[in-house]
């Protein structure tokens, strides 16, 4: 991989709660190049859409902050820009679509008034062209008759082409990197292969990178170059989707993917396997290692230490499990 274009580096998050403080993000880090898709698998709540929050610096503060960790973006440091300047690189260089997108579209404007008001913002133009740039991007992302709805308002889409709107309007600008939270949760799943299918043609003509943020196994491998799998608040293990998804090395991802419901057998009565027990409270504070209460291979070092990191394959290819740890960092 040439430079990376997005680099996020020992990222942490913490929240507070009525019952303490909730550490949500641990050194988390992860390298994006142009034009690559990475994925970020793991349960509700293991700090998936917390990352992509951070890195957009949409985290509520209060409650919530970041503690430590770095996102550089294009060389510059995001979490170190002054509010101006970090507008100006939001929904501009880097862009983010949502789960439900009539939480993000704002419902009494038309879809073309809030397209070109990103273009106007960002790019300077004037009325007119950005009203042309809105009906381009409408069309680009496959919405029938684009000079006619580009007039028409949220209500008046169904959830798929929704959805399509806010893909238009997240890359109106050209960004260089496409954060995509669970983009196509909320729709059935012919329109879910139509809105990946349209990420990935996006992707090869413009060169964005995209982070996919899901808990579907099935999108990574059919949408993604690398994936993260992350666990309570840690990356935990990193590789090509082909690495991770055919040969796991931590064992929380072994059980993701004997979970996922493309494994299902056709045997009769086969059942889906599930990964015992629940993923731990984010207030506690772990010595060891997070997943040790429901791994059929934990060891007393599992639950003394926080595995160190065991990096392979020149760097690109790590996992967090004292399984893999070398000889000297497992009896250290
Ligand atoms: Fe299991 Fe131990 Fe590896 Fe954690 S460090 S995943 S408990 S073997």
């Amino acid at each position: 991989m040439s430079a990376p274009l997005l680099e996020v580096e020992d990222l942490s998050v913490e929240f507070d709660t009525r019952t303490g403080v909730a550490r949500v993000l641990e050194s988390v880090s992860f390298a994006l190049g142009r034009g690559e898709t990475l994925g970020l698998v793991g349960e509700s709540g293991c700090g998936k859409s917390m990352t992509a929050l951070a890195i957009m610096r949409l985290i509520p503060n209060p409650p919530g902050r970041i503690t430590a960790g770095r996102v550089r973006f294009e060389g510059r440091d995001l979490l170190a820009l002054d509010d101006a300047s970090m507008r100006a690189v939001r929904g501009n260089r880097v862009s983010m679509i949502f789960q439900e997108p009539m939480t993000s579209l704002n419902p009494v404007f038309t879809v073309g008034e809030q397209i070109a008001e990103a273009v106007r913002l960002h790019r300077g133009l004037d009325r007119r062209a950005a009203h042309a740039r809105a009906v381009e991007m409408l069309a680009a992302v496959g919405i029938p008759a684009p000079a006619r709805r580009v007039d028409e308002y949220p209500h008046q889409f169904s959830g798929g082409m929704r959805q399509r709107v806010m893909i238009a309007m997240a890359l109106a600008c050209d960004p260089g990197v496409l954060i995509a939270d669970e983009p196509t949760t909320a729709l059935d799943v012919t329109v879910q292969a139509q809105i990946f299918d349209l990420i990935s043609d996006l992707r090869e003509r413009t060169g964005t990178a995209v982070v996919l943020i899901t808990h579907d196994m099935g999108a990574i491998a059919e949408m993604t170059d690398r994936v993260a799998v992350m666990y309570a608040g840690r990356i935990v293990e990193e590789g090509t989707v082909a690495e991770v998804l055919g040969a796991p090395l931590h064992p929380y991802t072994q059980g993701l993917i004997a979970c996922a419901p493309g494994r299902r057998t056709a045997a009769a009565g086969a059942q889906l396997e599930e990964i015992p027990g629940t993923v731990p409270s984010l207030l506690e504070r772990r010595g060891g290692c997070a997943f040790a209460d429901r791994c059929r291979h934990a060891m007393p070092a599992c639950r003394a230490s926080l595995p160190a990191e065991t990096v392979l394959d020149g760097g690109r290819r790590r996992v967090l499990c004292w399984l893999h740890a070398s000889p000297g960092e497992a009896a250290a």
